[in-house]
């Protein structure tokens, strides 16, 4: 006969939605909470102590840290997208700017390349507090660019880089300033070197 004895009790706390990377999709859990109690002659129990919680997945029962709530690809998608479309109308501004001053054609441009890589229409007032709001927070080309980069792959990278040189083409002939920019551009944005020239060839633009 056992007359002392210690066992864990297992306590659900509370409970939601989550995404669980066991189903990968989102699914209910239950965040349980464990306890551990020291028994003596079956009448008298107390806990002795507090083992922690955890999530598990009320479709697959697979069990996680509770960080895992903290994982939402839908709200980071988003979160980036987000991130993309505001760097990507930031770094035509910028490049825009590199004379001092944005000119009709480049302010429709921009519009117009925004249109074509996020298939969103900028509002000519929105676009007109981003380029206020840039002035104000005097964020640099490289500093926009370096926020965005690390998300980009090889052809999201391609596509903001070519939508700021036909911000450059817009008006005219591409300026020294302009150049440059855009080869530092390229460089920010982590473009491989040899990928970054084969763009620059294509749009008639001198490589780096
Ligand atoms: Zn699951």
């Amino acid at each position: 006969m056992i007359i002392w004895g210690s066992k864990l009790r297992i306590f659900t706390e509370s409970n939601g939605n989550f995404y669980c990377p066991e189903c990968n999709d989102y699914k209910n859990y239950e965040l349980k909470n464990v306890k551990k109690y020291f028994n003596f002659l079956f009448i008298l129990q107390f806990e002795v102590g507090d083992l922690g919680n955890y999530i598990e997945c009320s479709e697959c029962n697979s069990t996680f840290k509770e960080d895992v709530l903290k994982f939402d690809p839908k709200a980071d998608n988003l979160k980036i997208r987000g991130l993309y479309f505001s760097a990507a109308r930031d770094i035509m501004i910028s490049i825009a700017m590199a004379d001092g001053k944005i000119g009709d054609n480049e302010f429709e441009r921009i519009i117009n390349s925004f249109e074509k890589i996020t298939q969103i229409k900028l509002g000519k007032e929105d676009l007109l507090d981003a380029i206020r709001n840039l002035k104000i927070r005097e964020h640099s080309l490289s500093e926009i660019t370096e926020e965005i980069a690390p998300y980009l792959n090889d052809q999201g990278k391609e596509t903001v880089l070519r939508a700021a040189i036909a911000i450059s083409k817009a008006d005219g002939a591409i300026q020294e300033e302009e150049l440059n920019l855009l080869h530092s551009l390229s460089g920010d944005l982590l473009l491989p070197k040899a990928y970054a020239n084969g763009v620059f060839i294509e749009e008639e633009i001198s490589p780096k």
